[in-house]
């Protein structure tokens, strides 16, 4: 899945009180890049991610998605292109706290009215990817940080979008297990062509992503354009490879 936007501005409240959260943004991703955008508290990430989503649209601007104008789609247009091509990870995971892990990997799939027998078996396939086979019966409480975030991982692929955006997926996790979350993300990526979208406040997460852009008071400062604002950072992929 492709996107490219232009111009795309947001803004919250009105009169003294506005706050412009996005501020004309242009921006265009390929399919299959595993893009961080990387900003400050306040920066504007979430807002962009939501509108990427399709969970908010923007005040102005043209969002194109794989070619198509997603201001031009009706409301059930959007909400199906959401829940069919692209999968959400949450800073705050999301997951429901009354279900399992596997119940919670089904859910996006019974959403899409596949049968419970079906959606067992996909999820169980994607806990078994994310290494939490064991756990499938566990609820979230009963779970680290670093599990629940595979579980959320697990339901974000589930239904195997086209794009997964994570917004600061690894925000509440120690270095060791931010590692693994960007290793198993980007691994995905690779394997499966999947285009993923990650926001951190975080340098160190900088050099998983295939490009990095950043964000400051609601305005893209793209890297391939401009120097980055701090540390070299190289920008070819194979020159990021972690080190094993
Ligand atoms: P980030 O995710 O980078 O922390 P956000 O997108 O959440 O940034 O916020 C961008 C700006 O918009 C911030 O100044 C924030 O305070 C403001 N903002 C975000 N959501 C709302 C809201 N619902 N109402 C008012 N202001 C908001
Ligand atoms: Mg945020």
């Amino acid at each position: 899945m492709s996107l490219k936007l232009s111009g795309i501005a947001k803004a919250y409240g009105a009169h003294e009180a506005k706050v412009i959260a996005l501020d004309r943004i242009d921006l265009a991703v390929e399919q299959g890049e595993f893009l961080c955008i990387w900003g400050a508290s306040g920066s504007g990430k979430s807002t962009l991610l939501n509108i990427l989503g399709l969970l908010d649209v923007a005040d102005s601007g043209e969002y194109l998605l794989s070619g198509t104008d997603v201001a031009k789609l009706s409301e059930r247009q959007r909400t199906k292109l959401r829940s069919e091509k692209i999968g959400f990870i949450f800073q705050g995971f999301n997951l429901i706290p009354v279900l399992s892990a596997v119940e919670n990997v089904m859910f996006p799939l019974q959403v899409q009215g596949r049968s419970d027998k079906h959606a067992r078996a996909r999820a169980l396939e994607f806990l078994d990817m994310v290494g939490l086979s064991a756990e499938r019966d566990r609820r979230p409480d009963k779970m680290s940080g670093g599990q629940r975030q595979r579980v959320a991982i697990a339901r974000a692929l589930v239904t195997e979008p086209e794009m997964v955006l994570a917004d600061e997926p690894t925000a509440s996790l120690d270095s060791a297990t931010s590692a693994n979350i960007l290793d198993l993300m980007r691994r995905l990526n690779r394997e499966r062509k999947t285009t993923f979208i990650f926001s951190t406040h975080d340098s160190d997460l900088l050099s998983y992503a295939s490009r990095n852009v950043s964000i400051r008071d609601g305005r893209i400062v793209d890297w391939q354009q401009h120097a980055p604002p701090q540390r070299a950072v190289v920008s070819t992929i194979s020159a990021l490879e972690p080190v094993a």
